[in-house]
Formats: C-alpha cells, sequence, structure tokens
C-alpha cells in the first residue's frame, strides 16, 4: 500500500524562497573584491536571484545547460548559485587554484555557456578565451563604476545585467532528479572528474548540515564561510544556511589572518568552517597581537569550528577550545560526497571527559550523518569489524553520495550493492567513530606493516616549533618504504632534527618513527589546500634516508 502523503519535488528554490519569506531580514555580509563590506538580506538575495534568472532566461539558458563561476566567497556567488540552479541550469564552479590548463580543460568538458568571473580573473580569462571556443560570453561580478576595460568576448557587467530584468518570475518546478550543480574533484593524478548534484540530493544534504549532530545550523547562527563555494558547495552551507536563516559572513579574498579575525569578532560570529591550513595562518596572527599586547583577543560569540578536508590536528583542535571555548567539529568528507559525510560531536558520556580524554574522540573523523553508510573492507571486499583497530578501505553509500563521474569518465565507480570507495583508509570503533589513517595511496608500508602518514604529521604538528608537516614514503632496501618527515618551522622558532624526533618518542609507536627529518621553507598543496605528496614524493624520490 502506498503512502497518501504529497509528492512535492525537493527543489532549490523552495530554499531561497522560504528564507526570504521568513528570515528575510537576516543579513548576508561579504568583504567585497572591490573593498568595502556589503551587507544585503534573504530578501533582497531572493530579488536578485529571480533578476538574474530572468537575465539567463533572456540569455538562451535552458534547463541543464551549464553556467560557471570563477569567483570568491561573496553575495554576487550567492546569487549565482540560486539564480542559476533555480532556473533548472546547472551551476558549475571553477576552482580557481586549479592550474590554467586544469582550468582549460574542466570549462571545455562542462560545456560552460557563460562564465561569471570575479574582477581578479579577468586577466587570467583574457588569456585562455580563444582556447574556451564554447563559452558564449563572460559576466564580470562587479558594478558599472568598477567595470574594466576587456578584451574578454561579449563581456558583460553583472550589475548591470542584473538591473536591467525584473524581479517577477516563478521559479520552474521540475523533476527533483534533475541536476542542479557541477564540482569538480581535483584529484591529484589525471584529469579532474565532474560530480553531477542534483535538486534532491543537495536538498537531503541541506536537512543534514542542520542536524544538531552534523553541523547544528539554527536562526541563531552567525556563519563565517570559509571554505570556498567553488569547494563541494562550501560543504553545503548556502543551502543549510536558507533553511534555517542562519546570517551567513563571506571572506571575499582575503583569507589572511588578521581579516579572517576581524570578520570573525566583527560580525559576532558563531560558526565558522575551512580547511586546516587557514586556521594555522589565524593562529600566526593571534600569535602575532599576543607578541605585541601580552595577550590573545578574545572572540567570544564563537562557538563551533567546523574542520575538514584533511585531518584537523589535535594541537589546532586544542587551541580553538583554550583560546576560545570553541568546540572544533571535525568533519569528513569528499566532493563525491556533497561533501558530509562524517561529524565529530560528543556523545553524552563524553561530555564530562577530561580534556585530553575528549580530545582523543574528536581527533577522529567522527560519526556517520544519518542519510550515509560506512564500511571498512579488506582489498578482496570483505568487511572489516569496527573496532578501532582494524583499517581498511573505507566505502559509502547513500542519496547524496555519487553514483558516476560526468559524461562517464572514469566509468564505473560503485560495486554490484552500490558501495563507492572512497580511495581512504580508515578505522570504525565500537562508537561508531570513524578515523582516517589515509589516503590508499599516501600510507606507507613499511615491512608488511602500514604505517599512517596523518598520525605521524599530527603528532609532528604538536611540537611548538613545527608550522606544517608533511610525512612520505621514501624506498628503503630492507622495509620497502620508511618514514621521512619534512617540516615547516614558524616564523623565528628553532628546533633540531634530534628534538623533534625526541618529541614524537613517547607519542607513537617505535618501528613507526622517521628516519630522516628535513626542514623546508613550505609545502606544496592543491588547490584545496591539501598535502600534494605526489609532488614530494616526485621531489625525494631519490633521497638515501640514513642507514639505508
Ligand atoms: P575533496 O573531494 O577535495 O573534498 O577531498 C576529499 C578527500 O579529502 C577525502 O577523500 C579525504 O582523503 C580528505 N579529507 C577530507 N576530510 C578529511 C579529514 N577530516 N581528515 C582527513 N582527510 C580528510
Amino acid at each position: 500500500m502506498r503512502g497518501l502523503m504529497q509528492d512535492a519535488p525537493l527543489l532549490i528554490s523552495s530554499l531561497i524562497d522560504y528564507a526570504a519569506q521568513y528570515h528575510g531580514e537576516r543579513e548576508i555580509v561579504s568583504r567585497t573584491i572591490e573593498g568595502p563590506v556589503q551587507r544585503t538580506s534573504y530578501a533582497a538575495m531572493q530579488r536578485r536571484a529571480k533578476q538574474l534568472g530572468n537575465a539567463l532566461l533572456s540569455m538562451g539558458i535552458k534547463l541543464g545547460d551549464r553556467v560557471a563561476t570563477l569567483a570568491w566567497n561573496g553575495y554576487r556567488h550567492m546569487e549565482i548559485y540560486y539564480g542559476v540552479s533555480c532556473i533548472g541550469a546547472v551551476l558549475h564552479t571553477i576552482n580557481p587554484r586549479l592550474f590554467p590548463e586544469q582550468i582549460e580543460y574542466i570549462a571545455n568538458h562542462a560545456e560552460d555557456q557563460f562564465i561569471f568571473l570575479d574582477l581578479t580573473f579577468v586577466p587570467l580569462m583574457e588569456q585562455m578565451q580563444d582556447r574556451l571556443p564554447k563559452v558564449r560570453g563572460f559576466v564580470v561580478m562587479t558594478d558599472e563604476a568598477h567595470m574594466p576595460k576587456t578584451s574578454l568576448r561579449n563581456a558583460v557587467c553583472y550589475e548591470k545585467l542584473v538591473n536591467a530584468h525584473s524581479d517577477r518570475l516563478a521559479w520552474p518546478v521540475f523533476d527533483e532528479s534533475t541536476a542542479s550543480s557541477l564540482c569538480y574533484t581535483s584529484g591529484t593524478t589525471g584529469n579532474p572528474k565532474g560530480v553531477l548534484y542534483s535538486h534532491r540530493s543537495t536538498v537531503l544534504h541541506g536537512f543534514a548540515g542542520c542536524m544538531g549532530d552534523v553541523l547544528g545550523i539554527t536562526s541563531s547562527d552567525s556563519i563565517l564561510v570559509v571554505v570556498p563555494l567553488f569547494h563541494a558547495n562550501a560543504w553545503g552551507i548556502p543551502y543549510s544556511a536558507a533553511m534555517c536563516g542562519a546570517k551567513l559572513v563571506f571572506p571575499g579574498m582575503a583569507m589572511d589572518g588578521k581579516s579572517i579575525f576581524e570578520l570573525l569578532r566583527d560580525e559576532r560570529v558563531t560558526m565558522t568552517a575551512g580547511v586546516p591550513t587557514v586556521w594555522l595562518m589565524l593562529f600566526q596572527y593571534l600569535d602575532q597581537v599576543k607578541a605585541e599586547t601580552g595577550k590573545i583577543p578574545e572572540l567570544p560569540h564563537l562557538k563551533r569550528v567546523v574542520i575538514g578536508g584533511s585531518a584537523a590536528p589535535r594541537a589546532m583542535i586544542k587551541r580553538f577550545w583554550d583560546d576560545f571555548g570553541a568546540y572544533v567539529v571535525h568533519a569528513w568528507g569528499m566532493t563525491e560526497m556533497s561533501p558530509l559525510g562524517t561529524t565529530g560531536n560528543l556523545l553524552p558520556k563524553h561530555k564530562d571527559l577530561p580534556i585530553e580524554e575528549r580530545l582523543d574522540v574528536q581527533v577522529k573523523q567522527g560519526r556517520a550523518v544519518y542519510g550515509v553508510e560506512l564500511r571498512i573492507t579488506d582489498d578482496e571486499g570483505k568487511e572489516l569489524p569496527r573496532d578501532g583497530k582494524a583499517f581498511g578501505n573505507l566505502q559509502v553509500r547513500g542519496p547524496w553520495i555519487t553514483s558516476g563521474y560526468f559524461k562517464g569518465e572514469g566509468g564505473k565507480v560503485l560495486d554490484a550493492d552500490n558501495w563507492f570507495t572512497t580511495g581512504d583508509v580508515a578505522t570504525l570503533d565500537p562508537d561508531g567513530y570513524m578515523q582516517i589513517t589515509d589516503r590508499a595511496k599516501d600510507v606507507i608500508k613499511s615491512g608488511g606493516e602500514w604505517i599512517s602518514s596523518i598520525d605521524l604529521e599530527n603528532e609532528a604538528v604538536g611540537h611548538p616549533a613545527v608550522a606544517e608537516a608533511a610525512v612520505i614514503g621514501v624506498a628503503h632496501p630492507k622495509w620497502q618504504e620508511r618514514p621521512l618527515l619534512l617540516i615547516v618551522r614558524k616564523k623565528g622558532a628553532e628546533a633540531s632534527k634530534e628534538e623533534i624526533l625526541e618529541f614524537l618518542e613517547p607519542r607513537i609507536a617505535k618501528w613507526w618513527m622517521p628516519d630522516d627529518v628535513v626542514f623546508v621553507d613550505e609545502l606544496p598543496h592543491t588547490a584545496t589546500g591539501k598535502l600534494l605528496k605526489t609532488k614530494l614524493r616526485e621531489q625525494f624520490r631519490d633521497y638515501k634516508l640514513p642507514g639505508a
């Protein structure tokens, strides 16, 4: 017997309509590329998204057409999120940190019809446009006063375009499985592959972000969205926030510690989200302020810091707590998963734990979000126990997880039971907390046993002189591979190889001890802020470990 409830499609338009109606005055604050901080509201955003929708329709954009952005976090970018998807077109957020050849590849692969770009990217697109023959025109995301003279094909000023159209538009209604947005994974090898989200997957994932044990977003929150709108939909925050009317704060392109701190303080931010490298920059700024004034400035409103994309080091989780009383929600996910998979909130039994024991829980990547199934398997596909010790290939499935890449790239990605292999190696403990041991290809294979590069890096950054650390496997005649620790020291800080190894000794198993430590000025990162280990492995391929 079928239930007798209405079959209303889950569409992204319902989110902005709801926000405009029930939280119309709630603010959206942006540090603009042009300079000043701009303030708008959900009601204004809905009106302008409709104006943009009408503009896109007049430009001939139809259901399923791809419209791209090359932009930082700001209110115009969010208007485009809604304006494009709500008329049934597909929003393609391009990561500007990719190499130009990769940007060219994905814009052509996606067959983008128009590219909306921030002023910053005008020179890049001027150079590249001849290699993007399918792009019909470029919309520069600025006002008429700042519109540059440009050789871009059919260049239009965003404000001029939006203002030329009416805000009267009834969003079209279509099947909820219609594609809504497209995001390419920044794989470290091969061409990027497109993940194509649907209205249904996006709305369901949006609900998840509002759950107390996930991101816990509510109307009382003021959220600083540091995670880029071009990185897996900024972890779904633009959708979850509209669902409950949270205030949004966008940092534009100013990601330095001072600018981030000022927004956290001035906009009374309660929750923020970003990858670990951003918080390292914030801490460097706070250290500098402390050196000058004798104390760390206060952030009395900050309650939750969502950290994901790479493992959140223990020292970082502790510092947010010690300095601000802010709880780090350690989150794990992938572009292929919209991206939320697990979040590290506490169970009732953990609430009164002493801080060090609580950190033991928080360094894990957390428990499955409702809607995501997780399991670990061995190389033959046999499920491994959830005992917190066995580690294996992490697999996932659920309604906001990809079923295959855009245009079939990469072939079949699911097994017969719809499990998607993440490429991560992990443990699952009896309480359901998952801990990433490594990317399958980064794990160090020493004498038939595996060493987790992530664990070693996390311990190393606990040393007060260490700003960032990377561990890679280097060939060894006897053990196959042994760990090499690369360290970027904090500005002005000193620490010798011996001091670092001494620091690690009580913290790790003896046979995990890196065979050598090399101090470097900087470490290479991918376009989404992850350590670029392929490059490091290449760089240190012929490195001779002591005693090898
Ligand atoms: P992306 O699709 O760019 O978001 O990258 C997804 C990958 O980032 C995952 O498969 C993990 O390898 C890594 N990742 C994401 N979150 C975490 C985390 N909290 N700890 C460790 N690795 C993470």
